[in-house]
């Protein structure tokens, strides 16, 4: 600890702004001001980390990132050792650093009496100017195992445990049925979230390490369960869980109304230069209505303003969450509160306690209004629309944002008899492995629509499963097994 009264000294957070809204508007460009890990705030903010003797915050992160350690560092200037730190925990802070809820925020000490040490943008911080100094190289195998590793999907978990298994020695191919490698930080999450570039970086660097990847193969349709599994030692299943949760009210059928992935799937990948806007899916003088909240319900809002929609309202179900943390999820919990993401701040209105009980449609068989009503509680906590609020809001495009219900199953995971739980996700135990041996499950796949950060953390932890599999031994680590759920009370 470097500084024993930082905390006491500099009692404000201090974070980078975000760019003008109308100029971000304009692009697709990342919404934050370019950073300056280098300049004295970030110094000065890393001073307020107090070393805590029990640091909720590494308790707090599912990765067990050792943040005193490295908020240490970054106050002594030392980039190259607070790298090293960073990544012993996180295989991708770029990602994280950037996307990243950060609950070891909610839990960090200092919150208790003041606002939280800047824990997220500390971390982006590092590894940015880590990449800047030429940190960030390949870390090559002394000796190669002889076992071969097949990875399926691409996304933060596929790619983890990638890098992992490859840094162990393994013969590692990641195959994404996509044309390019990142899963849902690829196509699902906006530019203005996340530039790609950040993605091709690592993949550079895991390309150099020996991780071999093939796009465009759909295993269990381009390749077989079958051949597949005779060519690898070990399979990792990381296909994500993007089963869209749909709203069957009557007028689903018409023209204009999708899941929100059908249309950031296609934006994300207009802003790529890969494909030509679409008027199906471009919202430029239209108006928008997003179902759900979140941050997929958040994406179609700040892709929508760009396109420049007439106008985007945002319907949630529920009540309004509270903007302080409520008594009943006190420090150090993740409380769920009133979330205004970069999105929300640009435009658009925001309605709660909406109940969607009717997509309105025209003769053309087009939709053109929502009809809602005011969601009452009833006794038992079931929510319903309350007879005689009904009202009509003008809707031209419909997004439906309302979760996913778990992985899709119907290409290799009948080839392959691998088990199902209640909810629709693939089966595993505490260690990573599936219903069938040698088989492993990571990510959301096995967990549920989740975050990054989780998926970051299961696939390193499943990696060491494998290698324990193939080697009888590991020395990898495991942050997290399968069934935990929640890391503090
Ligand atoms: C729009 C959106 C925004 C989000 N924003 C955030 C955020 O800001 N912060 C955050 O922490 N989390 C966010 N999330 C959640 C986060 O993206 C996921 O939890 C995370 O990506 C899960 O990682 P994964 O590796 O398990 O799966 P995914 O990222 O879903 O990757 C799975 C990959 O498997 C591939 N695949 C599937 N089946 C096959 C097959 N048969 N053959 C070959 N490949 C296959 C898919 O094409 C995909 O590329 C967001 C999710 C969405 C949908
Ligand atoms: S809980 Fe907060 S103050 Fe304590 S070590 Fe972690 S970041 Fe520092």
């Amino acid at each position: 600890m470097a500084d024993p009264r930082g905390f006491l000294s500099v009692r404000n957070r201090e974070l980078p702004g975000y760019r003008p809204v109308e100029l971000r508007l304009l692009d697709y460009k990342d919404v934050i001001e370019k950073r300056e890990p280098t300049s004295p705030y970030l110094k000065q903010q890393a001073s307020r980390c107090m070393d805590c003797g029990i640091p909720f915050c590494n308790q707090g992160c599912p990765l067990g990132n050792l943040i005193p350690d490295w908020n240490d560092l970054v106050h002594r200037g030392q980039w190259f050792e607070a790298i090293e730190r960073l990544h012993a925990t996180n295989n991708f802070p770029e990602f994280t650093g950037r996307v990243c809820p950060a609950p070891c925020e909610d839990s960090c000490v200092l919150g208790i009496s003041q606002p939280a040490v800047t824990i997220k943008n500390i971390e982006v911080s590092i590894i940015d100017e880590a990449f800047t100094r030429g940190f960030v190289q390949p870390i090559i195998p002394d000796r190669l195992s002889g076992h071969t590793v097949a990875v399926i999907g691409s996304g933060p978990a596929g790619l983890a445990a990638a890098q992992q298994l490859t840094r162990a020695g393994h013969t590692v191919v990641v195959f994404e049925r996509d044309d390019a490698i990142g899963g849902l930080l690829r196509y699902g999450i906006p530019d203005f979230k996340l530039e790609k570039f950040h993605i091709e970086r690592r993949l550079d660097q895991m390309r150099a390490e020996g991780t071999r990847f093939r796009t465009g193969v759909e295993v269990g349709v381009d390749l077989t369960w079958q051949e597949l599994h005779e060519t690898f030692d070990a399979v990792v299943v990381a296909t994500g869980a993007t089963r869209p949760r749909d709203l069957p009210i009557p007028g689903r059928e018409l023209n204009g109304i999708h899941y929100a992935m059908d249309y950031l799937v296609p934006s994300n990948r207009v802003v790529a230069g890969l494909e030509g806007q679409t008027a199906q899916f471009d919202a430029r003088g239209k108006h928008v209505i997003v179902i759900g909240g979140g941050d997929t319900g958040s994406d179609c809002i700040g892709t929508a303003l760009r396109q420049q929609a007439a106008s985007v309202t945002n319907l949630a179900i529920g009540k309004e969450p509270p903007k302080t943390r409520p008594e009943n999820e006190p420090w150090p919990t993740t409380p769920r509160l009133f979330e205004v993401s970069s999105s929300h701040e640009e435009g658009g209105t925001r309605e709660f306690l909406a109940s969607t009980v009717e997509f309105v449609g025209n003769e053309e068989g087009h939709v053109t209004a929502l009809r809602v009503a005011t969601t009452e509680y009833l006794p038992d906590g079931r929510r319903v629309p309350t007879a005689g609020t009904e009202r009509d809001l003008p809707a031209d495009l419909v997004l439906i944002a309302m979760g996913f219900t778990g992985p899709e199953t119907d290409t290799f995971v009948p080839q392959a008899d691998l088990d199902l739980d209640g909810r629709g996700r693939l089966v595993r135990d505490d260690d990573y492995t599936s219903s069938r041996r040698g088989i492993f499950v990571a990510g959301d796949a096995g967990r549920g629509q989740s975050l990054i950060v989780w998926a970051i953390a299961e696939g390193r932890a499943a990696a060491a499963s494998v290698d324990e599999y193939l080697q009888g031994k590991t020395e990898l680590p495991r942050p997290v097994s399968a069934s935990t759920t929640a890391l503090l009370p």
